[in-house]
């Protein structure tokens, strides 16, 4: 699948590079198929949420990612960026045209180039470009959705936007018109801030505070990613979640000078191992190993942490069990379970950061009891009556039961609106079909 293979190209890149960004897409708890895309070429980071149902909304996000990255060069130039995701618009509606995907399928598009501290973003749609910066959370892109031009007029607040009934509904998609382009965005960063890419599948399930706890807590950015994406998972994964983290690394000498100094400091680890293996002199290994931790399922199928490495090295084993905790490992997201049980287990940088990780599992599993707990008593309640929450919650349940979303074309202000497409049915200019997740 062609979505996989974006994937792929992502996983690759985060391979040959320091670890200073991270990456999580997951088709979330409800729908059948994941229309996300995203590409972590670094500078190069791209959010794409597709839409158009079965077979639509994944091949228009696919296309957008790769058009973009095989357009922009290294250099954060927005012009640049801003061409690519104008092209990407023109190859999305030329694929409709030529039968690939459906006519009417269209992607949001938040594509960043992080070069040094010089950040620049072209935006489409409402999936969002934040920064942290000093601990505190702000976002860079302005959506084009009915709900930021209705907060922006003074017609509702935030809080009412989030549980509207028009609240997927957005103005500007890819796909559409051959004159869309997209808003540029150029910013200055600085050293330590992280930047976070993300689709509406995050954004409408934790608030903003909740993303900005989390990215304050956790500095691996893959841990990060892992996390949010869980978070919004537990809070019931109603769309498709995708999320990009990237730190803010200063310039490349710089990036340069770490990986040197690393390279140096892994040379002096193994130096330093095999002499404690040889002689068993052990003070310098033994200070990597008290530093470093991981992650394992205990023989309780609870998590345990542990200090040092898994496994052996040369016959020693240097692990240590710092806490076996409470927490059933087949009670986390998969992906994190798989990292757990799997023969490495999973690594951390530090037993503090095992901990903190450990606290925001519990955290996850404790709120997701609780919501449970709330949902069930609710549905009891909303069965029998028919208050505002009750009718929010009944929605949710028509979801559940796997009616298509489909985001197409309404008919007077080029807006997507799920809503009206399932009303209008069948094709035509601008509207498409809602078959595909029944099949
Ligand atoms: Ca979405």
């Amino acid at each position: 699948m062609a979505k996989s293979e974006t994937q792929l190209l992502a996983e690759r890149a985060g391979e040959s590079a320091i670890a200073s960004f991270g990456s999580r897409t997951d088709v979330g708890c409800v729908r059948q198929q994941n229309e996300d895309s995203l590409i972590v070429a670094p500078p190069l980071f791209v959010v794409a949420d597709g839409m158009g149902g079965h077979a639509a909304g994944e091949v228009a996000s696919e296309i957008a990612v790769k058009t973009i990255s095989e357009l922009v060069s290294t250099h954060a130039d927005a012009e640049e960026l801003g061409r690519a995701v104008e092209q990407a618009n023109r190859d999305i509606i030329t694929a409709a045209v030529e039968g690939e995907g459906r006519e009417g399928m269209g992607t949001t598009c938040t594509a960043a180039i992080l070069e040094g501290t010089r950040l620049v973003i072209a935006q489409v749609g409402d999936s969002r470009a934040y920064l942290l910066h000093d601990k505190k959370l702000s976002q860079l892109t302005r959506d084009h959705s009915l709900m930021a031009n209705m907060i922006e007029a003074g017609q509702i607040t935030p809080e009412e936007a989030r549980v509207h009934p028009s609240r997927s509904v957005i103005t500007r998609a890819l796909g559409n018109d051959p004159e869309t382009i997209p808003d540029l965005y150029e910013i200055n960063v600085e050293d330590g801030d992280r930047l976070l890419l993300c689709s509406d599948g995050l954004t409408s399930m934790l608030e903003d505070a909740e993303i900005q706890a989390v990215m304050n807590r956790i500095s691996d950015p893959q841990m990060c990613a892992d996390v949010l994406v869980d978070g919004a998972l537990a809070a019931g994964g109603l769309d498709n979640v995708t999320v990009v983290i990237a730190n803010v690394e200063g310039d490349r000498k710089q990036a340069r000078r770490t990986i040197s100094v690393r390279t140096r400091l892994t040379a002096l680890i193994l130096l330093l191992l095999l002499v404690l293996c040889i002689g068993g002199a052990a003070w310098g290994g033994s200070a990597y190993l008290h530093h470093t931790a991981y992650l394992a399922q205990s023989e309780q199928g609870t998590v345990a942490v542990y200090r040092g490495v898994p496994g052996s090295v040369l016959g020693f084993r240097y692990s240590e069990l710092v806490e076996s905790t409470e927490i059933p490992v087949g009670e986390l997201s998969q992906s994190a379970a798989e990292s757990i049980r799997s023969e490495k287990g999973m690594r951390v940088s530090s037993v503090e950061e095992a901990l903190a990780l450990v606290d925001t599992y519990r955290a996850e599993i404790e709120e997701k009891k609780a919501k449970e707990q709330s949902r069930s008593s609710s549905a009891s309640s909303a069965r029998s009556q028919s208050s505002a929450n009750g009718e929010d919650y009944e929605k949710d349940l028509t979801y559940d039961e796997g009616e298509e979303e489909l985001d197409a074309y309404a008919e007077d202000d080029e807006a997507y609106s799920e809503e009206e497409s399932d009303a209008a049915g069948t094709s035509g200019s601008g509207s498409a079909e809602s078959e595909g997740r029944t099949r």
